[in-house]
Order: structure tokens, then C-alpha cells, then sequence
């Protein structure tokens, strides 16, 4: 490729590798690339496009949000930002929001209110219990939190104040918990860990556990919020409230918007604690706005069940066929475990067929398309799916 090349891509550092294609441009569950090849989306911008590639709802939100205001700084109140935070912490039973960009953001600042909370309330107590396999995000606390392979040798030296123990290991959580220890932070279901299910009634006990022991519950939910199991909240299936609760990717339906919750008894931020210049824009919270005002629809979430039972059904059936070891997953989150170490080799002949899938691990395909799918592409993603397993198996 050279430099006049639109599709010139040696000037980006490189920081993943991308098949050749351009995108251009997307309807609903389709992407189109600059060849006019069109793909059958399951990925979705990574269980971002809660609503699909170029809803009409977002379209007008931000067309109508540009022309009237983008920003007047965060030094100012702005009406999406306290529309967006009245919906949220109505819905998610939290008293109070602070806006951000990105999930590492909100996961970095609920890691911040959680040691604020701790030197105020638990006597300095700053340390937080993870999970073995968690994607926290990229920065540098965030990466700590984490618990990916190879990780803390990238960067270092690590940040302190962070203790692993295997998901959904109610014992070893206990066992973690000391008087340093100010919280217990973990996603309701491992999405870029491969879709890790813990066993039923987990999010419940360690509620009831972290309560108990006086550290606070902090829940990452942005890949399993808004949505994406079938609850707007995936504690809510457990009825696990947690005490902080951070969200992102679909919160935005595709564009740069996260959130962390917190109830009022630890929002002990004060003045010049946190911030950001683009925290709560109204661009971004007026396109929030639409998307939780979609999903909170009377039927929305049920019809988002109902589909996802039909995604199920044919997965079920086609990991039966192809001799599929496991299925797992909730709602619109959905992961295929393959007989041998040939995901990526499936996800490449997927794109083929014109079906975009993820491989989050060698052994492992994962499903996350818009929660509008209809049962029609679903089918016809089956039938693509089915197809790449011919081909790469
Ligand atoms: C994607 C993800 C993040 C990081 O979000 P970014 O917007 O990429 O910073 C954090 N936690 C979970 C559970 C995620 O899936």
C-alpha cells in the first residue's frame, strides 16, 4: 500500500491485526466494505451496537444533539447528561452517576471511589479482590485488575492493591478478604475471558458475602449491560445489587460513552476527585438517551429474550452436529466451545462467507450481535456458521 492510497494503513501503529477490508458503512445486523461485500455482523463493533450498525434513533439523537450543542465544557450542567443520569440510576436502583468515555475509565474511576471509600469508611483499607481471567480494561489499574495471561509482565511495574482469586470461587473470595481489603470487583459473566459463566447463585452470595464482611460489591457490567443477557442489568437475574456498577460498550450503541453507579452511601467523591473533558458531553448522553430510552421499552427486553432463545435453539443444534464440546453464555452473549484448537480458523472462514464472528480463544467462538437481530439473520447466520465449519474443520 502506499501513501495515496485511502486504504493505507502503515501510518497506524500496530496494535492488532485487521483483514484487509475498509468498512464503510452498516444497516442493522449488515456491514458493507469498500468492495461492496456485505457481512453478516455477530460481533457488532465488540457488543457495542446494542441496536445495530445505524439506527435511526441514534442518527436523529445526534443530528439534533450537534446542531444545538456539542460541549460547554464539563464545568456546566447540560440537559442529555441529567436526562441520561435520572433514566440510569432509576434503572439500575443507584443513587448517583459519573459519566465517561470508555470502560476502562469507569472501571478506573470505580477503582478510585472504592480506595476513597475505603480511607474514609474502612480505616484506610484499599485492596481489591479480582477474578483470575477478568478484562477490567487497558490502563494501567485497570490492566492490574485484570486477570489476563501474560499481562503482568507487559508493563511494568504492576499497580499495586489488587488480589486474584478463580472466578466464581465463593471460598476463595472469602478467604481473600482481610482488613486491607476494601471491595470485590468482577464481571457477572467473563466476556473477553470467553464468555465465562459462573456457577448459579454466585453474583447472589458474594452480595450477600461482601455485605456481610463490610467491603463494597463492584460489579463490571460493560459488556453484560444494557442488555446484552436479557435484563438491562445482568445482576439482575440474581437480584445481586451491587454497590458500584460500571457500564459501557452498548450503553453508547456505538459511540464513546461509559458510566460508573454508585449508591449514595459511597459516592464520596469530592470536588476535583475525578473528571475528564468529555465527561457526561451532551453529544454522547443525548445518544445514550436514545438507546436506554429503546431498551427500556415495554417490550423491548422481551422480544430481546425471545430471539435469543432462537439464537440458542440453532446453536444447540449445530454444536450437537459439529460435535461442539459446550455452549454457554446468557442471553445475546453466546459462546461455542469446538472440538479442537480451530476457532480462529472458523472466525476466517466465516468472514469468507461473510459472517463476522470472534474467537476470543483458540478453542472458542463468541456471539454478541445487536440485540435486534431478527430471527431471520439468525438463521441466516446458522447457515454461514454451519458453512465455515465445513470449510475450516
Ligand atoms: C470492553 C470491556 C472493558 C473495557 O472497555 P473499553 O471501552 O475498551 O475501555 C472493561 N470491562 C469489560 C467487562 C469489557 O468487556
Amino acid at each position: 500500500m502506499n501513501r495515496a492510497d485511502p486504504t493505507d494503513a502503515t501510518t497506524l501503529m500496530i496494535t492488532t491485526v485487521r483483514p484487509d477490508a475498509v468498512m464503510v458503512h452498516g444497516e442493522g445486523s449488515w456491514l458493507v466494505d469498500d468492495r461492496g461485500r456485505r457481512y453478516l455482523d455477530f460481533v457488532q463493533g465488540w457488543a457495542v451496537n446494542a441496536l445495530g450498525h445505524a439506527p435511526a434513533e441514534i442518527a436523529r439523537a445526534l443530528a439534533e444533539q450537534s446542531a444545538r450543542l456539542l460541549t460547554p465544557s464539563p464545568a456546566f450542567h447540560n440537559a442529555p447528561q441529567l436526562a441520561l443520569a435520572d433514566r440510569l440510576t432509576r434503572a439500575a436502583g443507584l443513587e448517583r452517576v459519573f459519566f465517561c468515555s470508555t470502560g476502562a475509565e469507569a472501571n478506573e474511576g470505580a477503582i478510585k471511589l472504592a480506595r476513597k471509600w475505603g480511607r474514609l469508611h474502612r480505616g484506610g483499607a484499599h485492596r481489591i479482590v479480582t477474578t483470575e481471567g477478568a478484562f477490567h480494561g487497558r490502563t494501567l489499574a485497570t490492566m492490574a485488575a485484570s486477570g489476563k495471561p501474560g499481562w503482568d509482565d507487559l508493563f511494568p511495574p504492576v499497580v499495586p492493591g489488587f488480589v486474584r482469586v478463580p472466578f466464581g470461587d465463593l471460598e476463595a473470595t472469602a478467604d481473600a478478604i482481610d482488613d486491607d481489603t476494601v471491595a470485590v470487583m468482577l464481571e457477572p459473566i467473563q466476556g473477553e475471558g470467553g464468555v465465562v459463566v459462573p456457577p448459579a447463585g454466585t453474583l447472589r452470595a458474594l452480595r450477600e458475602l461482601t455485605r456481610e464482611r463490610g467491603v463494597l460489591l463492584i460489579l463490571d457490567e460493560v459488556q453484560t449491560g444494557m442488555g446484552r443477557t436479557g435484563e438491562l442489568f445482568a445482576h439482575q437475574h440474581e437480584d445481586a445489587q451491587p454497590d458500584i456498577l460500571t457500564l459501557g460498550k452498548g450503553l453508547g450503541g456505538g459511540v464513546p460513552l461509559a458510566a460508573m453507579l454508585a449508591s449514595e452511601a459511597v459516592s464520596c467523591f469530592d470536588v476535583g476527585d475525578q473528571g475528564g473533558t468529555f465527561a457526561g458531553n451532551p453529544l454522547m448522553c443525548a445518544v445514550g438517551l436514545a438507546v436506554v430510552e429503546r431498551l427500556t421499552e415495554p417490550d423491548f427486553l422481551a422480544g430481546v429474550r425471545r430471539r435469543a432463545e432462537h439464537l440458542h435453539t440453532g446453536l444447540a443444534a449445530l454444536a450437537k452436529r459439529r460435535g461442539c464440546l459446550e455452549l454457554r453464555g446468557q442471553g445475546m452473549l453466546l459462546a461455542l466451545r469446538l472440538p479442537r484448537e480451530s476457532a480462529r480458523e472458523v472466525a476466517a472462514a466465516g468472514l469468507r462467507h461473510g459472517l463476522l464472528i470472534n474467537a476470543p480463544r483458540t478453542d472458542t467462538l463468541r456471539f454478541m450481535p445487536a440485540l435486534t437481530v431478527s430471527v431471520e439473520e439468525i438463521d441466516e447466520m446458522l447457515r454461514r456458521l454451519d458453512a465455515a465449519f465445513e470449510e475450516a474443520l
